[in-house]
């Protein structure tokens, strides 16, 4: 592959973009070389500056659910720019994607429309302090909210990609008031509630864990969690901004038959434009302003063109629940085929997956944690993503990070991308 414009672009870039992006994993920095620069992207695939095209398995880092560039997302962004692209008025497209929103998910009354995954996180904890009037939280190691302060501890994607899990800037007033425990052991949840009695507001969890690479959760664990924020009188956050009308049309609370007291979203929710939202029951959301003293807005939120990307986005996973059985399918037949070239390379492997959702760790043993995903061979993973590159398959620049698959991907695309595994894995 000629890689010559993107690097050409990348050097430009740097010179007034810090690292020459405006998201760290996206400069190769954690894999080395440089990164490939987008022009277009149709369905399954991704084409760069040089006109190299590459299945892809990022999708947005998970919006483009059913692919790149799809058509009734975009017609409506289309349709709606002509009409303006910001009121700060209420407009009748919000209330008509909060409708849907909460018909589809499970234990949702109400829905606040931000413009990212972060901002809903970092909502959705003061609200849970607000409602709750204590202080504390419990996030889990490996873990990734977004970038507000509150959650830069232990933090995985980025955060532990670029070996700051812990960022400068947080102070140690706000790192004080997070509290951490380890993904998969209720026992370490158990521990610090006992440390800290009457003094946890909430306890914020990706029910998949996606940003240690994918790691699900194991059995009752989510249901275990449940019952001990009950007992405590805790608010239990469940971060869908992965998961979110991506692994079932009402998210994980649908896949595992638990509900959480707040649900956040972002990625799929807006079809590929900046949206995030956090939803909860009346009594919660009742809390916001300016029903309530929990101060939140935002000048874009709500945005048209968001809202009418994400309406049609959700419309269509709404309308047939085939797309998330063929989603499991496809993933399934990747992680066999995958699982058969390595196994046949004697390559010390864990693939990972639910749903949708697939990581292959280049781990000995079960990935069930943080500490279990950073046992993963990084040098290994390099290599691999850097063959597949080559071979016209892109996966995430980290190894701390899902893959995410697209409806738009065919069979066809999965046995290519099969054999790609096999041609670089017989040069590892
Ligand atoms: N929560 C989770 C689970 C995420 O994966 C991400 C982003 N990858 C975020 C929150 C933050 O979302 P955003 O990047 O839109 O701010």
């Amino acid at each position: 592959m000629n890689y010559q414009r993107s690097s050409a672009l990348f050097k430009e870039a740097e010179q007034y973009i810090p690292g020459g992006v405006n998201s760290p994993v996206r400069a190769f920095k954690a894999v080395g070389g440089t990164p490939i620069f987008a022009k277009r992207a149709q369905g399954a695939y991704v084409y760069d500056e040089d006109d190299n095209r590459y299945i892809d398995y990022i999708n947005s880092w998970g919006p483009m659910i059913l692919g790149h560039a799809f058509k009734p997302v975009v017609d409506a962004v289309i349709n709606r720019t002509k009409q303006g692209t910001s009121f700060g008025i209420p407009t009748a497209l919000e209330t008509e994607i909060a409708k849907l929103a909460v018909s589809m998910v499970p234990n949702i009354d109400k829905i606040r429309f931000v413009n990212s995954g972060t901002e809903a996180c970092m909502s959705a904890v003061r609200l849970a302090r607000g409602f709750t009037k204590k202080d504390k939280i419990i996030k889990f190691a490996g873990c990734y909210h977004g970038h507000s302060d509150a959650f830069l501890i232990q933090a995985g994607s980025g955060a532990v990609t670029f070996g700051s899990p812990n960022s400068p800037g947080v102070t140690k007033g706000t790192a004080k008031d997070t509290l951490l425990a380890n993904y998969n052991a209720i026992d370490s949840v158990k521990s610090l509630l006992a440390a800290n009695k009457d003094e946890i507001a909430c306890v914020i969890i990706e029910p998949v864990a996606g940003n240690m690479g994918c790691i699900p959760p194991k059995a009752n664990f989510l249901k275990d969690l449940r019952m001990l924020c009950d007992t405590h009188n805790i608010v239990l956050i469940f971060d869908e901004v992965m998961t979110g009308f991506r692994l079932a049309k009402g998210g994980a609370q649908e896949l595992f038959n638990v509900n959480a007291d707040i649900v956040c979203f972002g990625k799929v929710i807006g079809g590929g434009l900046p949206v995030g939202a956090f939803a909860a029951r009346h009594d919660i959301m009742n809390c916001l302003a300016p029903l309530g003293p929990v101060y939140q807005a935002g000048t874009l939120s709500g945005n048209p063109l968001a809202m009418a990307a994400g309406l049609e986005m959700l419309k269509a996973l709404n309308s047939d629940q085939a797309i998330f059985n063929r989603l499991e399918e496809k993933t399934k037949y990747l992680h066999k085929g995958i699982e058969k070239v390595l196994r046949n390379h004697a390559i010390t492997h864990t693939i990972n997956r639910l749903g949708s959702m697939i990581s292959v760790h280049f781990a000995e043993d079960e990935v069930v944690d943080f500490e279990t995903a950073a046992l993963g061979n990084n040098d290994r993973f390099k290599q691999f993503f850097h063959g597949m590159l080559n071979e016209g398959i892109y996966i995430a620049p980290s190894a701390f990070e899902t893959w995410f698959i697209s409806d738009a991907l065919t069979y066809e695309d999965l046995d290519f991308t099969i054999a790609a595994v096999k041609n670089v894995v017989k040069r590892l």
